[in-house]
Parts: C-alpha cells; structure tokens; sequence
C-alpha cells in the first residue's frame, strides 16, 4: 500500500488542534524526508524514530520515507509526533495492520529504546479531542491526567510494542478510567488558623464574594500570607468544566498535580520573577503564573519590591482576563481570570506606627517606597487595608481563636456570588463602567456619602467605580437588594489614600 494517514494534535495555547501525519513509501533512494516541522527538530525525530524502531525488532524500510505533518502552519514540537511518525512508517510498510488505525489517535516521545515518554498538555489535547469519538493513544505517565476528561477513551501505553500489539488486536492496551475525586479541597489551609485579626478577615470575606483585587498593608508577622493563602478556602469549589480547564493550563505548563487538581488555585511568585515568568512566554510558549492563578489567587507579596514593568504587563490581563503571547508572528492566549491579593510593609523596614516606635524610616524614604507601586496598577486594586500587628496578649494565647471557619464564610460568599449571578450574569469585580449605573447605583443617602468620599479623599473616576462595585458586594453578603448608607461606608473604608 505504501500510505499511511495516523492522527494526532498539536498545542497553541489551550487549544490542540489537528495534525494529520501522512507517511509515504516510495522507490528510489533510501532515506526519510520529514516536510512541516522546523529544521533544526526533524533530524531528531528521524534518529528517535529509527532507533525506537529497530530496537522493538521493526524493520526500518530501506525506502524512499515522506512524512508530512499538516496543516503545516500550525506549532509543531518534534518530540509528541515521535509515535504517530513510528505507527505510520509501520502501517505504510504493512508491519502492523491498518484497520483501527482510524479510529485513534496518537501522540507521544519515543526513547531509543522504544519506550515511551511523556508530553506537555495531554489533558488539554484530550479536551479538544473528545468529540471526535476517537480513542487516544498515549505515554503511560500522560495518560492519568488526560483520563480526568468524561467521555474520553485513554489507552495508556508504555512502549511502541504495546502500541502496535494494540493495533493488531493482539494485546489490546487498557482503557484508563478517570479516579474522579482527587482534590476535595479538605486540604486546603482553614481560616481558623489565623489569630485575630478580624477586620482583615471580614475584607477577605468581601474579597472572596465579589472577586475584588486586595492589598493588605502591615507589618512583618501580622499574617498577611497566612490570609492570603486562606482565600481560596472561601470560594466556591471550581465545578467540572472550570476544573478541567484549570487542569488543561496546568498540563500544558507540565505542572499538572493528580492530587490537587480540583482545588482553586493558589500562586505565589516570587518579587524577583521576570515579566516572561509571570504572564507567560517562550518557545512555544507556555502559561505565565497569571494562567496558573485561572480561576483562583495570585498573591503578590513585597509588592514594592517588584520590578516596574513586570508589574505593568498586569494591568491588561486584570481587565481582560486573558493574556496574549507573541511569539515569531504566532499568537497564543491563554485564560487569565485571577484574582490579585497584594502584600506590602508600610514602610522599608516594615515598623511604621508600630506603638514600640522601632521604626527609623524618613518621610521621604517611606514616599519612595510607597511610590514604587505605580498609579495604574494601583487604581486596579478595589479594596487596601491594614493588617495591624497583633498585640503581646492575643499572641499568646494557646486557646485556638478560631471564631471563623472558612466552611462558614464559604456559604455565605456563595450566596453573595449567586446573587450576582441571577443579576447580572458576572461578579461584581467585573461589572463594566457601563453595567455600574444599572446595578451599583446605591441609595440617596449612600450616594451623598460616596460623593463626599470622591472630594475629601481626591479620588479618580476608577476608584470611585471600585467603591460602588465593593459597596454592592457588601449588600449582596447582607442579602440587601439596595445599597444602603452602611454599604459605602464600609466600602470608602477599604479605599484610603
Ligand atoms: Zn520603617
């Protein structure tokens, strides 16, 4: 016959679309001509292809070899397409039968040996492959993460014999079924481990309700990580679709966590992290820790420390909630619907106010400091607020202070969400300026008070707008359709200059 057309997917972004690998043996010269995969990776494929080949007792054809991957404008890494070229070489040349052939799909590395390696974003490529009605074919150590995707028929593999025997009907390979569970979220850090505290918790609740940004400003030990790391806790669990697709970003960043994959995720760069590192990049590119934060907290602490312009490369993703890559003319997005929670002291050696008055910092070194988080990023950021050092007397007390579990909060921030929900359809955070005056518009009273707010504070139009989204967060928890004096209130206290 000498054709064989094997399928398989390559990643662009979240998306794995199509790639037909179409071999074809001809007479003449021996030799194998790889078409639509960059230079530099076809000699490498060819050697893997080979070796995997003869050392499973295949013959390699002494042929003239065409392999074609199409579409050919699509970002291809040689490494996946080890497995459908090796299959394909095999079913032109008649050395494994053609007749389910069809009805797979493959992708997977081959080591010299035969055996098969993992590759990056399985799970995603399942996703887009699973109403094709095909079954796919895949590394062993790939296969558990890509199971997690209903409907999907996984067969695990560990080496090019496996798959072929597969194919002839010989031995055919297991069908993984996904665990389900994994990840309750039981394991997630309780707010009931934070003592005192309780201003800074009830901002956390109104944070977590309405998916508002959050600086929290305090000294060094008051427990602005401890909270931080609590937030998940107090949000909804991820349902099905937003699990998968929060385990899709982590797969294709190789990082996927059998363990933790329904949990909301919790990211923590470090301040001395690089723009590529944070909204993602390389080549081809791979998801930023704003994509590893999808659906769940990205927390930056030292805010002040972080350099400039990684913090400006936020800005688009807060609003849009999804970051662009460019990479060579090829773009690539991936979701980015993060929720920040910030940290910082209040001045460089963190004492500032503190009643021991340890503190030594000038004015002018404490305008420097404050003035390193720029305008914009600022004015992106609905709710600031202190997180005081505790007192000796509540330090010390071994009684757990627990009064707020996250299990309870948790209720009550997804009632506040399914509020908006049935209003709006979004969250509160993310109400367009024009979506504000039909919904946010609080009562006469409560406009008096925010106007009075917008002078005495100078506030800009953006933070004004911050204060009527949170003001109605703070009604929803309340269960208040209107929003009250009460509510702004509350809200112009989360705003300070
Ligand atoms: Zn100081």
């Amino acid at each position: 016959m000498g054709v064989a057309i094997v399928r398989s997917r390559a990643l662009a972004g979240l998306a794995a679309p199509p790639v037909s690998v179409e071999v074809h043996l001809a007479g003449g010269l021996p030799g194998v001509n790889l078409v639509g995969l960059p230079e530099t990776e076809v000699r490498e494929a060819r050697d893997r292809v080979r070796a995997a080949l003869q050392n499973a007792n295949f013959e390699f054809p002494a042929r003239r070899i065409t392999v074609n991957l199409a579409p050919a404008d699509l970002p291809k890494e040689s490494g996946r397409f080890d497995l459908p070229i090796a299959v394909g070489i095999l079913v032109a040349s008649g050395q494994v039968a053609a007749a389910t052939l069809d009805r797979h799909e493959f992708a997977g590395e081959l080591a010299l040996t035969g055996e098969l390696r993992a590759v990056r974003g399985a799970l995603a490529m399942v996703l887009s492959a699973r109403h094709d009605g095909r079954a796919f074919v895949l590394p062993q150590a790939s296969a558990a993460e890509a199971a997690l995707v209903p409907d999907a028929t996984v067969h695990p593999a560990r080496t090019l014999l496996d798959v072929c025997a597969h194919l002839s009907g010989d031995a055919p390979l297991a069908k993984l079924v996904a665990a389900g569970a994994g990840g309750s979220g039981a394991s997630m850090p309780d707010l009931a481990d934070v003592r005192g505290q309780h201003q800074a918790k009830r901002a956390l609740e109104v944070a977590a309700a309405g998916g508002h940004a959050l600086l929290m400003c305090g000294p060094p030990g008051a427990g602005k990580s401890m909270l931080a790391q609590r937030l998940p806790s107090l949000l909804p669990p991820l349902d099905e679709d937003e699990a998968l697709e929060v385990a899709a970003i982590a797969s294709v960043a190789a990082r996927f966590d059998a363990s933790r994959w329904r949990d909301r995720p919790f990211r923590a760069p470090h301040h001395t992290a690089s723009a590529a590192a944070i909204v993602g990049g390389g080549s081809p590119p791979r998801p930023g820790e704003i994509s590893l934060a999808h659906r769940g907290v990205l927390f930056l602490d030292e805010l002040p420390e972080w350099q400039r312009h990684v913090l400006e490369v936020l800005r688009e993703p807060m609003e849009s909630g999804v970051v662009q890559i460019s990479r060579a003319a090829r773009q690539s997005a991936f979701p980015a619907q993060f929720q920040l929670v910030a940290a910082m002291n209040p001045c460089p050696c963190g004492w500032l106010g503190h009643a021991s008055g340890r503190c030594r910092c000038s004015p002018s070194r404490v305008d420097t400091y404050r003035a390193r988080i720029s305008g914009p990023l600022y004015d992106r950021i609905d709710m600031t607020i202190d997180v005081p050092a505790l007192p000796a007397g509540e330090i010390a007390t071994h009684a757990p202070v627990g009064d707020v579990m996250s299990g309870e909060v948790r209720v009550r921030v997804a009632a506040a969400r399914a509020r908006q929900r049935e209003r709006q359809g979004v969250i509160n955070a993310r109400l367009s300026v024009g979506e504000l005056s039909r919904h946010c518009m609080p009562c006469a009273e409560g406009r008096e008070l925010a106007a009075r707010a917008i002078t005495k504070l100078s506030l800009s139009a953006r933070a004004y707008h911050r204060i009527l989204k949170v003001a109605r967060t703070i009604a929803d928890l309340a269960g208040d359709e209107r929003i009250g004096a009460a509510h702004v209130a509350e809200a112009v206290g989360y705003r300070r200059a």
